[in-house]
């Protein structure tokens, strides 16, 4: 295969390659990668020589397919050092610049750190949406020969275990092998150094590696330890030896060792950089978008998101104890924002632009829109929490016909509801909707469970024009169906007949099994009896949701 095609192949292509040779297939992944021609060709021999040296340590074939992949793509690079990364969990040694592009899919903690969604937040992620220039962060890229790292290093110009790093932790073994494979000219993974403003330079990702090289050159551990190689498995005859007893040739080979760095430039934003120093130190690297927009638009807007995620029923609605700690409630607020701003008919997905369009026109916000949007979101809350209280935002499903009991969703948050219920009860007037309640209440489950137009706006393609003018529609005209009502005439008797046949027997009269929610009850024989007016309570029946809806569809 020649390289442009292997190229265009990109990412796809470097996943077969990777799961071949995880799943043993270790011949076809050489035989594919000896097909793909010269670039692939200048690593083979040195790949031989890795696999040679660390006979069971995958990992360290993995690393030369990915110096290999770095001649073709570098896209193709982030994605092996994230699969990488995902194999090995985080701890510093070889690989750094992963990426960790779907954080929705960490794993929930007992604690609600994070919020989990139905679906993503916002869909199709290729490439970030905020203007490259607003997260510029200034770097360069070097290739220093450890000679001359080691010369800043004993000029105290490059910190090499800043106070927020840990200590040296490797072992004899494992810096000796890093030696090894300097001699042998195996590149090693990038160093992340960051300048600051007092011009030293300190290294935020490397210090085990660099910590190794310089204690080797000075013969001595950070502990005071002598440093000689051991373990070494094919330059077996220096196992033993110390830095002044190698000899010149195999000295110059490692004081001229180059290795690749990327420095952040002290003009840098200096937030953005500080996220990236953290993640480094974390094992993940890229940011989500709202922590990006969080970097970027600073101001009085975005701090504005802030207190409102700490709002009590907020995070009462959301169950959140303490702050999200990927800023999804921010992002949560920001949504609530851009479509009260904009209004849901102005909405042009990608959401991730509707957002940022939303977070860059009211970054420095006037005192007035200030008030204005943080009473709405204040009382959309109260409201939400009055209506639905935990199970806000969630979904309910009914029953099936093998077991027709309905249920709440208990932990998922679903991103479409939100945007509909916030939206509407920013606009109403809240003591119409006091006064409505149970009717309200009655009408959203109906529709989630009956309107499978509803019931596929919220579950599908969430993000498409289509999808949020439907829900957004169908939602507003039922509700309007209500208030429209509900405004003239004092409340319908529903919904206390209902609790009031749920207390006395809760039995379904269709399929005569127990009803468990009262949520999950309906009214026979009355069709949309929320919209008001003619209940009969002789004639009513308590039924399931399910069976309701099903006999409905049979007759
Ligand atoms: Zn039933």
């Amino acid at each position: 295969m020649p390289i442009k095609t292997l190229r265009s192949v990109g990412i796809q292509k470097f996943v077969e390659f990777y799961n071949e040779f995880k799943n043993g297939q270790r011949e076809e992944t050489v035989r594919l990668l000896q097909q793909n021609g010269d670039v692939i060709g200048a690593a083979r021999t040195r790949w031989s020589m890795a696999q040679r040296i660390f006979e069971s340590e995958w990992e360290q074939e993995v690393l030369e397919y990915i110096t290999v992949a770095k001649r073709i793509d570098d896209r193709i690079k982030d994605k092996a050092l994230e699969l990488l990364n995902m194999e090995r969990g985080n701890s510093e040694s070889m690989t750094n610049s992963s990426r960790d592009n779907n954080p929705t899919q960490e794993k929930a903690t007992g604690e609600n750190e994070e919020l989990e969604f139905d679906s993503p937040l916002e869909e199709e992620v290729d490439a970030i949406g905020v203007p490259s220039e607003k997260r510029k962060i200034y770097t360069e890229l070097g290739d220093p020969e450890i000679e001359s790292l080691h010369g800043k290093f004993k000029r105290e110009k490059l910190i090499v275990q800043p106070d927020f790093q840990r200590q040296f932790v490797w072992d004899s073994t494992k810096a000796s092998r890093l030696i090894e494979s300097a001699l042998l000219g195996i590149p090693i993974p990038v160093i992340y150094i960051s300048q600051q403003s007092d011009n030293k330079e300190y290294v935020i990702d490397g210090q085990q590696r660099l910590t190794s090289f310089f204690s080797y050159i000075d013969g001595k551990f950070p502990d005071g330890t002598d440093f000689k190689l051991t373990g070494l498995k094919v330059f077996r005859e220096l196992n033993g030896k110390k830095y002044g007893a190698l000899g010149d040739t195999f000295q110059d080979v490692i004081r001229y060792f180059k290795v690749r760095t990327i420095t952040f430039k002290k003009e840098s934003d200096e937030d953005l950089k500080f996220e990236i120093f953290e993640r480094l130190n974390t094992g993940s690297v890229s940011l989500n978008d709202q922590e990006l927009r969080n970097c970027i638009y600073r101001g009085r807007f975005n701090l504005l998101l802030k207190e409102l995620s700490r709002d009590a029923d907020f995070t009462f609605l959301l169950g959140l104890k303490k702050p999200d700690k990927r800023m999804k409630d921010m992002e949560l607020v920001l949504r609530f924002a851009a479509f009260h701003h904009a209004t849901y008919l102005n909405y042009k997905p990608p959401m991730k632009n509707f957002l940022n369009g939303e977070a860059e026109r009211f970054r420095d916000i006037g005192r007035e829109d200030e008030a204005k949007l943080r009473e709405a979101f204040k009382n959309t809350c109260q409201v939400i929490k009055s209506l639905f209280g935990k199970t806000a935002f969630k979904r309910f499903y009914k029953g099936t016909e093998k077991n027709p009991g309905g249920y709440w969703e208990t932990k998922k948050f679903n991103a479409s509801l939100y945007d509909i219920l916030m939206y509407t009860f920013a606009r109403e007037d809240k003591n119409v909707v006091f006064q409505n309640l149970d009717a309200i209440r009655e009408a959203l489950i109906c529709l989630m469970t009956d309107n499978q137009d509803f019931i596929d706006a919220i579950e599908l393609s969430t993000s498409s024009l289509q999808a949020i003018t439907k829900r957004f529609d169908l939602w507003r005209h039922a509700l309007q169906d209500i208030i429209g009502v509900g405004r003239k005439e004092p409340r319908c008797f529903s919904s206390q007949l209902k609790e009031a046949l749920f207390k006395t027997n809760n039995v379904c009269a269709i399929c005569n099994q127990k009803i468990l929610e009262i949520d999950d009850s309906a009214i026979d024989h009355i069709k949309q009896y929320w919209t008001g007016g003619k209940t009969i309570p002789e004639n009513a029946r308590l039924t399931h949701r399910y069976c309701n809806w099903a006999r409905a569809r049979k007759e």
